[in-house]
């Protein structure tokens, strides 16, 4: 996790850092800090945002035209000033910013410690950074040098950014299973975890990839690999607007990417569904729809809210296309021994593309022969480049640290894939289809229509909000969304929340059922409609709170219901991409009434790149 920035250039860096350290602060937000190499080195860091740096240096020299900056989301050591990066090596020569984790650091710092190095900070990355500058020490080489003598013995993920006291004007960046982007500017260059940051200053950018090495100075971009051979570095044009990346007139990112919701789903139907034809055209599909159709199975591999879109994928895979599938949490599946069988299919979903257990589950199964397909947001990211085929969910850049407009993204590409294949498969009549498309065209006018009720929803927001719990409930199609609806009010509001399956409850939760348990139900009409009218009435009975996310003129619940969100008729299938949005806004609202930075929930990060 965690944002990395560096700068060298003619301009003053401070401020670009800053400005960029802002823009990351989603990815971790635990600490702040930053090393300006000028005439000499200064690093500056506090615990806390960037703000608390920024108030803590005023007055201080930042006046240095190269420098290196980092907002942490702490893995070891608690969040404090000593553990808040840049670290200075043991000379003072050296500073460094990592992200991810050195996974062999006990080792390293015995070495280091038998040495008679004394370290300021718990971290991993000072361990490292001491590694390196011990090589750079013992074998008087470079510290380019030294970085590629360390890392070969490095077990772990990395990103790391450095600067030495005796290289003006240098930035040494290398990495492994975290991000790094490098921007190319004129006579500058610009380095973070992310490049949407970059947009106000270059649309230029390099990826650079696992195991090189980047020397970077104003006017020079050098790329090695780990054994000195130089690489040429694959320069892209970024397709974004700054104005993505800004909160436009919002109080916050999540309310801002909530409400964009019918533009970003229309996005991503958009040059793809055709209603009128009957078409749907994805290249990603169609180059290897001969693998999607004749899988034996299909393995869903996600983390989060993506692997609630994998759940809900499922269940429209099997229906659709009679194609049994698996959904697998990235995490578990990666550590098992799992069993692929030629033709399997791995479908990876992550929002940031560099999900770090994603990454690795989907290596492993490369290895094993399985195809990979990617559905991922962020363009260039390393999923997306190890998939051997995908689909981009094109919801734009999501800053807010709870997944809304890239689930719902996610929830229409994966529906547009399982329509594709059904179809080429015959597994579903024309009919069918033409009907389902015309629900999926349908789907950004009556996402605006649910937003609507966004008042009422605050509304409720404060008549709930002091809950100590809540319960959230689904059946068939709407369960992943109940799961997905406790996970936001967990994420936003610190309120314990758990999603069931609506007729799973009579086997434990309903023990916790009295009349302070507010129950969601997620009801929309579907093929089970009178089975989660069965399941409310159980709820009344044993006096529960219920709101219940309903079909617009559902009177039957409306009738029992303490409190009732109508979205407008769809067919099943289609429908949770409505039912998911009264989800999104009543878990901001409360997290709002109760005065939490919903952007950047406690303990949270936007893009999970550490295992
Ligand atoms: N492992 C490092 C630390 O705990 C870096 C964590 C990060 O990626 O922010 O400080």
């Amino acid at each position: 996790m965690c944002g990395i920035v560096g700068y060298t250039g003619p301009r003053v860096a401070y401020p670009v850092i800053i400005n960029v350290l802002k823009r990351l602060e989603y990815r971790g937000y635990d600490s702040t800090g930053v090393a300006l190499l000028g005439k000499d080195l200064k690093v500056y860091k506090k615990k806390g945002r960037v703000a608390d740096l920024e108030e803590a240096i005023v007055g201080q020299d930042v006046h240095a035209h190269t420098g290196i900056g980092h907002t942490r989301w702490a893995t070891h050591g608690e969040p404090s000033d000593r553990n808040a990066h840049p670290h200075s090596s043991a000379t003072g020569k050296l500073a460094m910013i990592h992200n991810g984790i050195i996974e062999n650091y006990t080792q390293l710092k015995k070495e280091l410690v038998r040495k008679g190095y004394e370290f300021k900070s718990d971290t991993d990355t000072e361990v490292l950074l001491n590694f390196i500058e011990d090589i750079k020490e013992n074998n008087q080489c470079s510290l380019e040098e030294a970085v590629r003598v360390a890392l070969k013995r490095v077990v772990g993920a990395y990103v790391i950014l450095l600067v030495d006291r005796d290289e003006p004007d240098t930035i040494i960046a290398a990495r492994k299973g975290s991000p790094l982007v490098i921007g190319i500017g004129k006579g500058e260059h610009f380095l973070g975890s992310d490049a949407s940051p970059m947009l106000e200053y270059t649309k230029e950018v390099v990826y650079v990839n696992d195991y090189e090495l980047a020397i970077i100075k104003p006017e020079e971009l050098v790329l090695k690999n780990l054994g000195n051979e130089k690489i040429t570095p694959y320069v892209q044009k970024l397709d974004l607007e700054l104005a993505a990346i800004e909160k436009g007139g919002y109080e916050h990112f999540m309310l801002k990417e909530i409400f964009e919701q019918p533009q970003t789903i229309y996005d991503c139907l958009r040059g793809r569904l055709d209603a009128v034809e009957g078409t749907i055209t994805m290249a990603g599909v169609q180059n290897y729809i001969g693998q999607l159709t004749n899988a034996n199975r299909i393995l869903i591999v996600a983390c989060g809210t993506s692997w609630h879109a994998g759940l809900l994928a499922e269940y429209i895979f099997e229906e659709l296309c009679r194609t049994p599938v698996e959904v697998e949490y990235a995490s578990e599946f990666r550590y098992r021994n799992p069993v692929i069988h030629p033709g399997d299919v791995i479908i990876a979903i992550s929002q940031s593309g560099e999900t770090a257990d994603t990454l690795v589950a989907i290596e492993k199964a490369k290895e094993q022969g399985a195809i990979i397909f990617g559905v991922v947001n962020v363009v260039g990211s390393s999923i997306a480049r190890l998939s051997h085929s995908g689909a981009y969910t094109h919801a734009g850049p999501e800053i807010g640290v709870a997944s809304t407009k890239a689930f719902t993204a996610q929830l229409v590409v994966l529906t547009m894939i399982a329509l594709k294949v059904a179809m080429e498969k015959g597994t579903i009549t024309r009919e069918r289809f033409m009907h389902l498309l015309n629900e999926l065209h349908e789907i950004p006018a009556k996402t605006e229509i649910v937003l609507q009720q966004s008042e009422k929803i605050k509304e409720l927001a404060e008549k709930y909000k002091d809950a100590r719990d809540f319960l959230y409930l689904g059946r068939g199609y709407n369960f992943p969304i109940a799961l997905e609806g406790a996970l936001k009010l967990k994420e936003i509001s610190y309120i314990h929340a758990e999603g069931y399956p609506a007729a799973e409850m009579k086997h434990g939760p309903i023990a916790l059922v009295d009349e302070s348990l507010p129950v969601v139900f997620v009801a929309t009409k579907d093929s089970y409609h009178e089975k989660i009218v069965s399941n409310i009435q159980e709820i009344k009975a044993r006096k529960g709170k219920v709101i219940a996310v309903i079909t617009e003129g559902d009177e039957t619940i409306k009738g029992m219901a303490d409190d009732v969100i109508e979205v407008p008729e769809a067919d099943e299938i289609v429908a949770p991409m409505l039912s998911t949005i009264p989800m999104q806004l009543l878990a901001y609202y409360i997290g709002v009434a109760k005065q939490l930075d919903v952007d950047k929930p406690r303990n949270l990060a936007k893009s999970v790149t550490v295992e």
